[in-house]
């Protein structure tokens, strides 16, 4: 036998995707412990040592692949690293309560600049009443990356999976969506157009609410808080990082459902619309396939519809179905499509 026949075959990430790559990756991982109550597979972990539930969370972003600093502020930055983070703890109808943050930077960065991302850091932190109680700081060849974990706390009673939908259960969604996406597609544009002509002022007025939508985005504490006043407890919640046909996949794939959804009730603001016909883009691809709207996608029992409907900023966006009669969004010409997930699956070519 030679060397070249033992080498094990060699799959490319490209193959696998994201979320290939993480099923991969943990298929044969189980929690072993009795504390750990949920492991992989919701956005976030969720412990058990007694009292409320732990939840734990973690993202990853890396400067040329979730950032461009040549257009995002470095304060900018810190919030929206923090906010995503945020988030995931309220995808579980819980609060965040501490964050550790782990730094990677090149000598290209100077000390003001990084305190510039820590001022955005700290901003996030004092809004959503975050303690920052540690981290770790190395150098990197080159780049920035930025590695926040959050840990957050909900009662026994009141956790919400990914996994809970059931048919007939309401799709619900807080805020409207598509505009960080578009917000992206501006800054993207001026970049171009500033590197082809320096001496071109970016074109960015008008914009404000798109870009602030990508640049500094919210996490949703104030939906949460709207649920729990009206004494609704989801069925399944996940927030809206990768657009809305991945996470309602996501939702359908954990609950074992399928889903309908009506893009004519899908939510999106009169900004993004202006900007999407400028783009030529239809407008519930920018809400179902953009991403990073940072919003709450949740499902809640038919029973609760009185309840939801008087809801401040709340849509209804469809309905669960049985998983046999698959997962399809209705167009506004009465056309059914299978829903597909673009998202940020960005391992993908
Ligand atoms: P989100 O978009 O909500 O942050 P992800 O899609 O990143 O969620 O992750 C889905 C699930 O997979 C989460 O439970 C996350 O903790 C887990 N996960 C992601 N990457 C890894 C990894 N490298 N090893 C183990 N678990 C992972
Ligand atoms: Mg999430």
């Amino acid at each position: 036998m030679s060397i070249l026949d033992s080498r094990p075959s060699r799959t490319e990430l490209s193959e696998l995707g994201e979320f290939g790559l993480i099923d991969r990756l943990t298929t044969d991982i189980q929690p072993s412990l009795s504390s750990t109550i949920k492991g992989i597979g919701d956005d976030a972990a969720v412990l058990d040592y007694g009292g409320k539930l732990i939840l734990i969370t973690k993202d990853l972003l890396n400067e040329g692949v979730h950032f461009d600093l040549s257009y995002t502020p470095l304060r900018h930055l810190g919030y929206k690293a923090a906010v995503v983070n945020f988030s995931d703890i309220y995808a579980m109808n819980g609060q965040p309560r501490q964050m550790v943050v782990g730094i990677s930077v090149s000598n290209r960065f100077s000390v003001e600049a990084l305190e510039e991302f820590y001022d955005g850091l700290k901003m996030a932190c004092n809004k959503y009443g975050v303690d920052l109680v540690g981290g770790d700081t190395t150098s990197s060849r080159g780049g920035f990356f930025i590695s926040i974990t959050v840990i957050g706390e909900v009662e026994r009673d009141k956790v919400v999976y990914r996994s809970g939908a059931r048919p007939n259960d309401l799709i619900c969604v807080s805020g409207d969506l598509g505009a960080a996406y578009m917000g992206l597609l501006v800054l993207e544009r001026e970049k171009k157009a500033f590197l082809a002509n320096p001496a071109v002022q970016p074109e960015l007025e008008g914009n404000d609410y798109v870009l602030e939508r990508q640049l500094k985005p919210e996490a949703r504490r104030d939906v949460i808080r709207l649920l729990n006043d009206a004494g609704i407890v989801p069925t399944s919640m996940i927030d809206i990082s990768d657009g809305l046909a991945s996470e309602l996949l996501h939702i359908c794939k954990q609950s074992g459902t399928g889903c309908a959804v009506y893009e004519e009730k899908i939510p999106i603001d009169p900004a993004t619309l202006l900007l999407c016909e400028e783009f030529k883009i239809i407008p519930s691809i920018a809400a179902l396939n953009g991403g990073e709207d940072y919003e709450l996608l949740f499902t809640v029992p038919l029973s609760e519809y009185e309840k939801i409907k008087g809801l401040p900023g709340i849509s209804v966006i469809g309905h669960i179905t049985e998983a046999s009669e698959g997962k399809y969004l209705i167009t506004n010409d009465r056309k059914q499509i299978p829903l597909q997930a673009q998202g940020w699956n960005h391992m993908r070519s």
